[in-house]
């Protein structure tokens, strides 16, 4: 079992963490009409990237996001950073 870290409670269990987007995504500006290709592309599409990655992570029993650097090929976790300014 692979264990992630929390910025804010350290190691823990992977199935204590859900997914939530890649890192870096742009949401598309919704103060104009946005097509449907470009809100799906946001949505839906993933850049899938071979090697070193950078996603966005929920830590359900602390609730708090962060960014988690990952190899996705040998899944060896490099770093996690706060996504909250004041947590640094
Ligand atoms: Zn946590």
């Amino acid at each position: 079992m692979q264990q992630f870290p929390c910025p804010f409670c350290g190691l823990r269990d992977e199935r204590e963490f859900h997914f939530a987007a890649e890192a870096g995504k742009i949401r598309p500006d919704t103060t104009q009409p946005v097509n449907a290709d470009a809100w799906s592309n946001y949505r839906f599409m993933q850049r899938n990237t071979k090697g070193r990655t950078r996603e966005i992570w929920m830590h359900l029993p602390c609730a708090e996001l962060f960014a988690l650097e990952r190899d996705s090929v040998t899944m060896a976790v490099l770093g996690s950073q706060p996504l909250r300014r004041d947590a640094e």
